[in-house]
């Protein structure tokens, strides 16, 4: 972050202006609105100026800049066409510890100005760090549109009721139900829209008068393998209204960015070296805050129900009559094959599919003689450690030594890491490679040599 963004109060503060040309008057502006007491120091001012002056909404002093012009100021800007006062500013304002913009010059600048969208109280400010303007103008433009007007009389409503809503539920979540109801009314949109005091009055009534404890419930939402953009719509809409999200090893920072700011987070997975929590107080950890009323997220890496145990945490909220619903996920087969140039079936080179745990129940000769079959691609989860044995197995049944194999590492994410080899080489490549890895055989592989288009692949 090259720029911590807050929003100051600066009503009735000291601020100080350095310019009095029609830059300087655009800053005005700005501070005006946020109710600064102003000073501006020029040798010469725009008419502009002066009637502001007459006006009383600033003071203006005909004079060059000295230091003695920041005593008590609490923000100042640089707004001048010479390059030397300006710096002379942010010199001084440094010194002194008191935050001060250059116009047009981000390097020299304590505080930068962002792109503003107003629908006071609710402001969107918008910045690029001074790097790309435009790509952020663009952005406000887009979000003018979709802002709609009344979105500031909204906001100004819901400040006016607050304490009403305190009074009426009792319960932090019970109000955070009420104002997602609230926000998300359309009747009360066309209310304010239309100026009708007393339409928004009664919507305001009805909604107040619903009973809106929450149930609690619990959905089970597949993260993806990585890259957060491959989580789906619906299961972002999730994490965003969350309560409670319970996640585990597999599940990105990326991903975990993305959940609501306030919603509780609890770590179940396993820690390099320490075991994960046990599979049964993970589901009582979901029991007790679904019962207690909570929108509970399980977030899982990839999808729930492939190598998952999805279905047995469902199970348990079966048991428990709690609501739920899942959310399906990119499994790992499917997006880090995909970020490794591997399609996992082919018209010439494999007709079929497998997914194979790489441990967990052990299979027999006759399914390692099915798996070992020709056109097809297997995928092994959970197979690095075992990959030797892998490698044994398949060559057992007389899969070709130089059957072309992948190992995918932190597949979909900046850091994923790929190595293509033969399934001789196997247990070799698997040396070099760390969890979470994904294991690929099949002459699909090779194909990567022509599709790879994200990261790089190491031959091994
Ligand atoms: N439900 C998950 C799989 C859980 S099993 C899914 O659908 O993807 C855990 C195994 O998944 C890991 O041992 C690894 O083999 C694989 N895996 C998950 N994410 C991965 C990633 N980003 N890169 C490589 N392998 C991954």
């Amino acid at each position: 972050m090259d720029y911590f963004p807050i929003f100051c109060q600066l009503n009735n503060k000291p601020c100080l202006l350095v310019g009095g040309g029609e830059v300087a008057e655009r800053k005005a502006r700005l501070l005006m609105d946020a109710g600064a007491v102003i000073s501006v120091v020029a040798p010469t001012f725009t008419p502009q100026f002066m009637q502001w002056q007459n006006e009383q909404r600033l003071q203006c002093f005909m004079a060059e800049f000295s230091v003695a012009d920041l005593a008590d100021k609490w923000l100042v800007i640089a707004a001048t066409d010479n390059e030397q006062v300006n710096q002379l500013v942010y010199q001084q304002a440094t010194e002194q510890r008191i935050f001060c913009n250059v116009v047009d010059s981000p390097k020299q600048a304590s505080f930068i100005m962002p792109s503003v969208i107003d629908r006071s109280p609710i402001m969107v400010a918008i910045s690029s760090g001074g790097k790309a303007p435009v790509l952020a103008r663009i952005l406000r433009e887009k979000m003018e549109q979709w802002l709609p007007n009344s979105l500031g009389a909204l906001a100004q409503l819901a400040g006016k009721l607050r304490e009403q809503v305190k009074q009426r539920f009792a319960t932090m979540s019970a109000r955070r139900y009420f104002w997602e109801r609230f926000f998300a009314d359309k009747a009360l949109q066309a209310e304010i829209d239309a100026g009708r005091d007393n339409g928004i009055q009664q919507r305001i009534s009805t909604l107040l008068a619903e009973n809106n404890q929450p149930q609690g419930s619990v959905v089970l939402v597949g993260a993806g393998p990585g890259d957060a953009g491959l989580m789906t719509i619906k299961g972002l809409q999730q994490c965003q209204q969350a309560d409670v999200v319970i996640y585990d090893r597999l599940v990105s920072d990326e991903v975990m960015h993305l959940v609501r700011r306030d919603a509780e987070r609890i770590y179940v997975g396993k820690r390099a070296g320490f075991h994960c929590v046990p599979q049964e107080e993970i589901n009582q950890i979901l029991i007790n805050h679904a019962k207690a009323g909570k929108r509970v997220v399980r977030l899982k890496g990839g999808d729930p129900f492939i190598f998952g145990r999805g279905s047995e945490e469902l199970e348990a909220l079966i048991e428990h009559q709690i609501p739920f619903s899942v959310v399906p996920g990119i499994t790992a087969a499917s997006g880090c094959t995909t970020y490794a140039g591997i399609p996992l079936t082919h018209r010439d080179y494999a007709q079929s599919v497998r997914f194979i745990t790489g441990h967990g129940k052990g299979l027999n000769d006759a399914q390692w003689q099915c798996i070992a079959q020709d056109n097809q691609t297997l995928v092994f989860y959970m197979g690095l450690s075992k990959a030797d044995y892998i490698q044994q197995m398949l060559l057992n049944q007389h899969m070709r030594a130089t059957m072309p194999v992948a190992i995918v590492e932190k597949g979909t994410l900046a850091t994923q890491k790929v190595v293509v080899g033969q399934l001789q080489q196997l247990a070799e490549m698997a040396n070099s490679m760390q969890s979470p890895a994904l294991i690929i055989v099949g002459e699909v592989v090779s194909l990567n040599q022509k599709l790879q288009w994200f990261g790089t692949t190491l031959a091994n």
